[in-house]
Formats: C-alpha cells, structure tokens, sequence
C-alpha cells in the first residue's frame, strides 16, 4: 500500500510507489537472515584494527583522505591475488557498503536498469528511488539466466544500466563468465553498462567477472566486506571498473564519504585478510552439510554458492513456516518468493537448531 505523506511535504514522485528495505531485526537467539558471517572477528585482528583506528583518533579534527588512496590500493592488491589481475588504484572505488557504491552508479549514469529477477531487491529499490525505470526480466524456474532472452530484452529496452547478481541473492546460484560475457556485449550494443554484483564471490569457485573488464569495459564489478569478510558492521564496499567509471564516482561521491575510522579498520582487516576470510571454507562446508539435512528431511533445495540456502517443500505456508521458526528463535528469510524460505548459514550450533526448529514445523 502506498504511504500517504503530508501535503506539506513535496516527496519525489520516485519515492511515492516505493517501501523502505526492512530485513526484520528480531532479537532471537539464532539469526539467520541476513547473510552476515556468523563468526566474529578473531581476537588478534581486534586488536590490530583498534590500534589502526588509534592512530586516526588524534587527528579526527581532520577531514579523511577524500580519495582512500592507501585503501583503494590495498583492495586492488587483494583483487589481483585472487584473481591474476593487474588492477591499480584508479580501477578501484571504495564506499560504506556495496549499496553506496550501487547508489553512487545509479546516479552517475543514463538510462533505465534492467536486471533478472528474482534477485536482490535493493537494485530495483535504488534505482527507482533516483528516477529510473526497472525492467524486470524473469529468471528460468529453476532462477538462472535465460541468455537469449536476456540479450533479447537487453536490445529491446536499451537500458543503460544493466544487473546481474552472482552467486545471486536470494537464490544462490552462479552465472557463468561466458553468459556474463554475453550479457555484457549486449549491454555494449546499446551502450549499457553492466554492473556484476558479486557480493558473495568469496563463498564461490568461479572465477570473478573482474578477470573479463580488460575485454568488456563497461562491466562494472561490486563486491563487499558486509559478508565474507565478516565486516558488515563496520560498512565497507567497493567496485572494480574501469578508470573512466571510477572517474564518474568521483563527481558524484559526496566529500570525505568515507570516514578516517572507517578507511583505518578496512586497511587493518585487509592487512589481515587471511585471518578475515578464515571462515570461509568452514561456512562453505557447513552450507554443504546443511543442504544434505535439508534434502533429508525432504526439503528441495537451491544449489548454493554463497553463504545462504534457499529451499522449499513446505506443507504448510512459507509464512507460516516462517512464523512458528521465529516462535522457537530461529529467524530466517521470507523473500518474497512463493513457497520457498531462505537460510543464511550460521554456526554450528546455529545450524543444529535450525535444523531442529524446521523438523518441527514443517
Ligand atoms: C548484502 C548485499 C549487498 C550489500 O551489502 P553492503 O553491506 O551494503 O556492502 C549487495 N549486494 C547483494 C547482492 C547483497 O546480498
């Protein structure tokens, strides 16, 4: 339903027809509903980021370095060791969370968005809220990309922005790099850029969509610390593009966008990175593990690359489901997508009692 504002209040007409993202924050004993990492950070990288920030606080009646140079290189060293690139300082951008970074691309550029749902929601929401059309292009049943039709609605609707989420959220799958390929010569044909939103790629064996923007300038890679990186709270995101889009973020980022703190933390963790992305393997396994009890007890599930599960088989309503799970502390995801739930992967014990809440339920 639409939201009736005050007269008073002249609210964009972009904004009329929109709801605010709201993930439910319930506190219940085990939280499984928002992709974070569930393991904290291990002590020794605590205590190297806080002496990173110490160094910061003296001088905090300073504005921060507007442009993050040491950081942007710090992100591009750790991009070309994953991925055999030669990425430099200018091939990055840097923001609080990869949402600011797609904020930031949604203003900076022409054109309606068109992206292959479902898929993550804050794209269509972004998008809309600066004033550009979402093309909404449906996945196949089984949620991966229709490469024709996906390259025919792309010559069709001309968009100038055009999304693919991989591993995508909410349903777990990969792209492959030939169809991303594909996508983005495409999206070149009418001069669309193409942003990969690559927020779980660390949970992934697939090579990045980064290894292909030497060939097809116009793919912009997002990526995040929000997840595997276990750095939600501290709000770090970043974009791997080419030098001409890294030039637009910078007419559009609003000055010292990123606090001293903030680069000083995301430095310290970077410096620390194995230790940050310890837990990755042992969150993939689990996610494996966690699969098989679900098809055991006779769930049908997604096949997951990231760090969430979307799964379906319920004999009553996903919402209800949904409710009695929360009734017995265990909060998980009503994505909006009939029948099915979504899990993040958590801890262990978490996922024991996730998995012992929905026998019951269910
Ligand atoms: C979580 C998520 C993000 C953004 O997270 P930030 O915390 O803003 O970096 C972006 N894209 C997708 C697909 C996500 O799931």
């Amino acid at each position: 339903m639409e939201t009736q504002w005050p007269e008073w209040m002249r609210i964009n007409e972009n904004l009329r027809a929109l709801t605010p993202y709201g993930a439910p924050q319930i506190d219940v004993p085990n939280r499984l509903n928002t992709n974070e990492n569930p393991y904290s950070l291990r002590p020794e990288l605590q205590k190297a980021i806080l002496e990173s920030i110490s160094t910061k606080v003296a001088h905090l009646n300073r504005y921060p370095d507007r442009d993050a140079i040491e950081l942007r290189s710090k992100l591009a060293s750790f991009i070309n060791m994953k991925s055999g690139t030669s990425f430099a300082t200018e091939n990055i951008w840097a923001a609080n969370g990869s949402n600011e970074i797609l904020q930031s691309i949604a203003l900076a550029f022409q054109g309606d968005a068109l992206g292959f749902e479902p898929s993550y929601s804050m794209h269509p929401l972004i998008c809309r809220a600066v004033g550009k059309k979402w093309i909404s292009v449906p996945r196949k049943a089984d949620f991966s990309i229709d490469v024709d039709s996906a390259i025919a609605a792309i010559s069709t609707e001309r968009p100038g922005l055009v999304f693919v989420t991989t591993p995508n959220n909410p349903t777990g799958g990969s792209t492959s790099l030939a169809t991303i390929e594909k996508i983005a010569n495409a999206a070149r044909q009418v001069n669309a850029l193409m942003v990969v939103d690559e927020a779980y790629a660390e949970f992934s064996t697939a090579l990045s969509a980064v290894t292909l923007i030497q060939k097809a300038p116009n793919i912009i890679v997002s990526r995040t610390m929000s997840k595997a990186f276990a750095f939600a709270g501290a709000r770090l995101g970043y974009m791997i593009a080419n030098p001409a889009v890294v030039d637009a973020m910078l007419l559009i980022r609003l000055p010292y966008h990123l606090s001293d703190l903030t680069q000083a933390a995301a430095s310290a963790a970077l410096a620390h990175q194995e230790s940050l992305l310890a837990d990755v393997a042992k969150i993939s396994a689990s996610r494996d593990s966690l699969t098989m009890e679900l098809q055991k007890l006779g769930f049908a599930v997604i096949p997951s690359d990231a760090n969430f599960i979307l799964f379906t088989g319920f004999k009553k309503e996903a919402s209800e489901v949904w409710r009695s799970l929360v009734e017995l502390g265990v909060l998980i995801r009503d994505v909006g997508i009939p029948n099915y739930l979504r899990i993040t992967v958590g801890t262990e014990s978490e996922n024991r009692a996730l998995i012992e809440a929905i026998s019951k339920v269910s």
